[in-house]
C-alpha cells in the first residue's frame, strides 16, 4: 500500500525515522528488500492515511505485524497493544544488546518482540554484525 503514499510524504517518514526501522531499528541501508511504510493502526481497524499513523518499517517487521494491533500475553492472556512509534519511546520499551538480542522492558515491548519475530536467530545475528560494524546503536 506504500505505493499510494506520495513521494514527498514518504521522504518525510523516512527522514523522521532516520532511515531505520522504527520497530527493530535496523538501518535501511542494510536491507536487500525495500523498507515499507506501515500503518501503525491498520486501515482495517480505522487507521488513517496520515503522518501520525505512519511508521517506517523493515520488511520483516511489517510482514509479521500485518494488520495486528497487539497480542495476548501471560497466563491471564491479557491483551497488550504493540509499540507505537509516534507515542512510545523505543528505549523505554526495548534494549538492544551487543549480542544483537533486543530485550523487552515492558509488556508492550514483549508483545511487539513476540509477534514481529524480532528475535528470530537470523535477525539477532544481523543486528550483532551491524553493532560490530558500528551501524547500529546500542540503546540502554
Ligand atoms: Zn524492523
Amino acid at each position: 500500500m506504500s505505493q499510494k503514499i506520495p513521494r514527498a510524504i514518504r521522504n518525510k517518514i523516512i527522514e523522521r525515522a532516520e532511515h531505520r526501522c522504527e520497530y527493530c531499528r535496523i538501518p535501511d541501508t542494510d536491507s536487500y528488500y525495500g523498507f515499507q511504510v506501515d500503518h501503525i493502526i491498520s486501515r482495517k481497524h480505522g487507521g488513517e492515511d496520515e503522518l501520525g499513523n505512519f511508521a517506517y518499517a523493515c520488511p520483516d517487521c511489517n510482514r509479521y505485524k500485518g494488520s495486528d494491533l497487539g497480542t495476548y500475553l501471560g497466563k491471564n492472556f491479557d491483551f497488550v497493544r504493540f509499540f507505537h512509534p509516534r507515542i512510545d519511546d523505543w528505549s523505554y520499551h526495548f534494549e538492544l544488546q551487543t549480542s544483537g538480542l533486543i530485550i523487552g522492558k515492558t509488556d508492550i515491548g514483549n508483545a511487539t518482540l513476540k509477534i514481529f519475530a524480532i528475535n528470530h536467530p537470523d535477525r539477532i545475528i544481523e543486528r550483532k554484525v551491524l553493532c560490530q560494524l558500528g551501524l547500529m546503536d546500542v540503546f540502554t
